[in-house]
């Protein structure tokens, strides 16, 4: 029986296929999203969201209502009395036998970062099953359908399309999809069927997620953190403050010494819950209990013909430096303008090319990143110094390089040992606080509501020239002026910032990452942007 036909079919309602269907909603196209649970899921998971991802959450106007649903997080000292409120959490990783032990805890980890210096959006710490609510109401409410009980369980292409068999509850329907985004998760279906392999270092341990409910209160002088490396006798693990009342304890086990997750009866998650906390006496409501690896694997391809793997469907990462749902929310991010521009006839299929291309390292160095912070608890050994980044080098500082970039250094560094954006093609786009039509925003506000063409106030062949090429090939470039008296008003210090002088310009793709720039004039402008457009977009 056929249900339909879609443009794109989303497999997976996590967060990277909710991501994707919110996204590519925003931009115009109806999504069909199968998710073969019969709900969201009510698990927290994930719960750090890095300052991009929240940049990314901004842009389609959800970083107030996850602020809500969540807590800022912030430096080990700061904002004390957000910490006392529940309203922000320190970036501290403590190690302790138990949360009745913290004056003998040390800070294993403790991280500073000047967020206000590259960034409108501080990250935020919030469960999964928090977030996962709001994008699911965004996407449905921009127009993405989502069919729960659906489980996708084959899928045939041709030259034109994916047909798509979906048991819908009990029923096998099939959809007609133009492409296919695989959200599917870790042990990812598709990419079993389309026979991807992967590269895996293997698993660096495995885990019970013990999710419970128990008051415990803290002194006042207790160092406050959002996670404790627990080195107990009686039970190790990492556990994670989720929020005010609510924890999560990922306790380790060991299958080469005979356990395994049937281990976890309801009573021992209590006692466990009760070990973590230092309190034999501690009243306990145990929400789940859940198996995980932390496990890495980066998937030979992220393309197979008209299908996409985005998410832990492509790559799994241990949780040290929490990057794996925020890398799969960029890649559903990169994905998503690319399939829009191309179902809109703005751009040929060697676009999507860029995708793997652009995703694909950064999923497999955040993977190392990962591991090498996993297994060395982040006290690392000097040979790995060298190929160490901050985590938020890892999360934004990537610099891409391909078909959609034009102009990228030919030496570009994937992850720069600095935090740095420069306007350099293939970074994202600096952040500076401009006033636009009457209010203070921060660019990224704006560069990311489309293709996006700026230039110093005065310079009108520019904007001509945008309006010429848009004229021509039928693409929307909104262009801005940026400096003294601009649309982007400020003193000229962000266009300079971007590499950009008197005469130059820069342009700037719908997920905010510099596609082209013009350090100073050119002869032709409307030619010199339709060669970096029709490139990016034509491949020619
Ligand atoms: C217990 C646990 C704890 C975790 N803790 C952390 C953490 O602390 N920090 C962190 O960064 N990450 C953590 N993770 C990982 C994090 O949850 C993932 O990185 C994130 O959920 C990835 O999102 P995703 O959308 O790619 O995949 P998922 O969230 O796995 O979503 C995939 C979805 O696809 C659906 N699906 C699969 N096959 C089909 C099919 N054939 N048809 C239809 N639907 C299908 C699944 O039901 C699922 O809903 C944890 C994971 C687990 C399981």
């Amino acid at each position: 029986m056929s249900d339909g036909s879609t443009d794109v079919l989303i497999v997976g309602g996590g967060p990277v296929g909710l991501s994707t269907a919110l996204f590519l909603a925003r931009k115009g196209i109806r999504p069909i999203l199968v998710e073969r649970r019969p709900r969201l899921s009510t698990i927290p998971r994930a719960t750090g969201l890095h300052a991009r991802t929240v940049e990314i959450f901004r842009t389609v106007g959800l970083e107030p209502a996850v602020q809500e649903a969540g807590m800022k997080i912030v430096g080990p000292g700061a904002e004390l009395d957000l910490v006392r409120a529940g309203r922000a959490t320190p970036l501290v990783m403590l190690g302790a036998q138990s949360l009745a032990d913290l004056h003998k805890s040390f800070v294993m980890e403790a991280h500073d970062v000047d967020y206000d210096r590259f960034t409108p959006s501080w990250p935020i710490w919030c469960g999964q099953d928090h977030y996962e609510p709001l994008l699911f109401d965004a996407a449905v409410e921009a127009g993405a359908e989502i069919r729960f009980q659906n489980e996708l369980v084959g899928l045939v292409q041709d030259s034109d399309g994916v047909t798509a068999t979906v048991n819908d509850n009990g029923t096998p329907r099939t959809i007609r999809a133009r492409y296919v985004v695989a959200a599917d998760g870790v042990k990812s279906p598709v990419r079993e069927m389309l026979q991807i392999g992967n590269r895996s270092n293997g698993v660096a341990g495995n885990f019970v997620s013990i999710i419970f409910r128990a008051k415990v209160d803290l002194p006042d002088t207790a160092p406050r953190f959002t996670l404790i490396y627990l080195m107990n006798q009686l039970a190790q693990g990492l556990l994670l403050f989720i929020e005010p009342g609510r924890w999560m304890f990922g306790v380790n086990y060991y299958p080469e010494r005979g356990q395994s997750p049937a281990d976890f009866t309801p009573e021992r998650c209590v006692e466990l819950a009760r070990i973590a906390a230092g309190d034999p006496e501690l009243e306990v409501e145990v929400e789940s209990a859940q198996p995980w690896d932390a496990r890495h694997m980066v998937a030979d391809a992220y393309q197979s013909g008209r299908v996409f793997l985005a998410g832990d469907a492509c790559h799994a990462h241990p949780p040290a430096g929490g990057f794996g749902v925020n890398a799969g929310i960029q890649d559903a991010h990169n994905l998503a303008w690319k399939l829009a521009d191309v179902l809109q006839g703005h751009a040929d299929e060697s676009l999507l090319d860029s995708y793997e291309a652009e995703r694909r390292p950064v999923g497999a160095a955040t993977a190392d990143q990962a591991w090498m912070l996993f297994r060395t608890r982040g006290q690392l050994a000097d040979e790995d110094k060298a190929a160490y980044r901050d985590f938020v080098i890892v999360t934004m500082g990537y610099r891409y390089t391909s078909n959609a970039i034009v102009g990228a250094p030919a030496d570009a560094e994937l992850l720069p040992r600095e935090l740095t954006f420069t306007g350099q093609p293939g970074s994202r786009a600096p952040h500076g606080w401009v006033d636009h039509n009457g209010s203070r925003v921060s660019t990224i506000d704006v560069l990311t509501e489309g293709w996006t063409l700026v230039t110093a106030p005065g310079d009108g062949t520019w904007l001509a020239a945008a309006q010429a090429v848009s004229a021509q090939t039928g693409l929307p470039i909104q262009a801005l002026t940026a400096g003294p008296g601009g649309d982007l008003a400020d003193d000229g210090t962000w266009l300079a910032s971007c590499g950009v002088g008197p005469g130059g310009a820069l342009l700037v793709r719908p997920d905010g990452i510099v596609a082209w720039r013009s350090a100073g004039p050119v002869e032709d402008q409307t030619q010199t942007l339709a060669a970096a457009l029709a490139t990016i977009l034509r491949g020619a």
